[in-house]
């Protein structure tokens, strides 16, 4: 007899069971729009070729070992990947008022953000972190494992496929004052629906009148529009324009190093005393959740940032990548009006990064996994990198099946 019989069973984690459906199926049709990974024209794996030579370098370094990073990570690391995403000229960086520790990559700096502000963000009763409706699937389990409470606001609009934006600003001010506010930096997930930069200024603005806390999550800088700078806009304007903020950022997508596990947590302060307080109390969580980072990743992510010509040629992968994610939106939303798919498709080519929110119905979904064996979340997301020039077409063909 157990003592955890009446453990209840969990429900299997829903992206790692279609990843694991898509493995097991044995039709040459079969397309995986499942999960957020990117994929050549082959549909396999990319490694960067910038990545290779870092890796080639990081591997001949006569200096190289295996010993334990500090607890806050590679400082050659966290201090470029804090300029990556700020600017060197943002005043914060200019000012020193960023604190950056290296985490399991963006998960990892999400998690040890919440957890910081559950334990010491100052909070009356009522308050509570609020995400967008959608988000991506594991915040609400990150920020509900430690025991920060979680409201919503508003997103997507299904009636235009595009952002809600009357309902965002109206549930920030509504929100209680001093809520945290969790904003995807760019490339919105599930949705590809971001804010343009006008209404960017107006969520800053009623942020600052309600004395909100601004956290950003960055998990595809550079991997949206091919551009480092373009991608990292709101967050640089947000730190511009003086707020204390957390951002979370991931060297997963953009430099292809998923498991590797790169990321950084940065937490902005207004004066450069409270970064040091800040930055003891990260330590401590760290250390007691995982001592101290994963090296290898860091290294070849450091390496990149640290050399002119290596990043130069990141900024050329990365324009690779983005540019066929582009390309395939266009060639499905070219097919879809050549097939007359019922329904309007400019969301496709309109929604950025690595998702699509496609507006298909549940119902529709498990008609193209049973019926045609492609691959997608309940809630009608596709991952845009599954698309080549080969099953862009059979995907084209399969949605105007269903949805007539
Ligand atoms: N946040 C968002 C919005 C994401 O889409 C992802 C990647 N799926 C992450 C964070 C973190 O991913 P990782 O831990 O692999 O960096």
């Amino acid at each position: 007899v157990s003592s955890f019989e009446a453990l209840p069973l969990a429900p299997k984690d829903p992206l790692f069971g279609l990843i694991a459906a898509y493995k097991a199926d044995t039709d040459p049709r079969k397309v995986d729009l499942g999960v957020g990974a990117y994929r050549d024209d082959n549909a396999k794996p990319w490694i960067l070729p910038v990545v290779r030579k870092a890796e080639e370098r990081v591997n001949t370094d006569p200096a190289l070992n295996h010993e334990y990073l500090p607890i806050a990570g590679l400082g050659t690391f966290t201090s470029a990947s804090a300029k990556l995403m700020f600017g060197a000229e943002n005043p914060a960086i200019r000012e020193n008022r960023v604190t950056s520790v290296q985490t399991i990559s963006g998960t990892g700096a999400v998690h040890l953000g919440g957890l910081f502000l559950a334990k010491f963000f100052p909070r009356p009763e009522n308050q509570k972190l609020y995400f967008s409706n959608p988000t991506w699937a594991n915040h609400g389990q990150i920020f509900g494992n430690v025991g920060l409470p979680t409201g919503t606001y508003p997103y997507w609009d299904p009636s235009t496929k595009g952002l809600n934006f009357t309902g965002l600003i109206e549930a920030l001010e509504t929100a209680p004052e001093g809520s945290i506010i969790l904003l995807h930096a760019c490339a919105h997930n599930p949705t590809g629906v971001d804010p343009t930069r006008e209404q960017w200024m107006k969520i800053a603005e009623t942020v600052a009148q309600k004395k909100h806390f601004p956290f950003f999550d960055c998990a595809y800088q550079g991997f949206a529009s091919g551009d480092l700078e373009n991608d990292a806009w709101a967050v640089r304007y947000f730190a511009e324009a003086g707020f204390e903020m957390c951002v979370a950022q991931s060297y997963a997508k953009n430099l292809g190093l998923y498991g590797q596990r790169a990321g950084c947590f940065h937490f902005v302060t207004h004066t450069e005393e409270t970064k040091g307080r800040i930055l003891s109390q990260l330590e401590i969580l760290q250390r007691s959740e995982i001592s101290n980072p994963p090296a290898y990743g860091a290294k070849v992510a450091s390496t990149v940032l640290n050399d002119k010509a290596l990043f130069r040629e990141w900024e050329d992968n990365l324009r690779t990548m983005s540019g066929r994610i582009i390309e395939m939106r266009q060639r499905l939303y070219n097919k879809l009006v050549e097939l007359g798919t019922p329904g309007g498709w400019t969301h496709i080519t309109k929604q950025i990064g690595m998702f699509s929110f496609t507006g298909l119905t549940e119902a529709q979904v498990r008609r193209l996994k049973e019926e045609f064996h492609i691959y997608l979340t309940n809630n009608g997301r596709i991952s845009m990198a599954g698309l080549n020039t080969r099953n862009v077409d059979y995907f084209a063909e399969a949605v105007d099946k269903v949805v007539r």
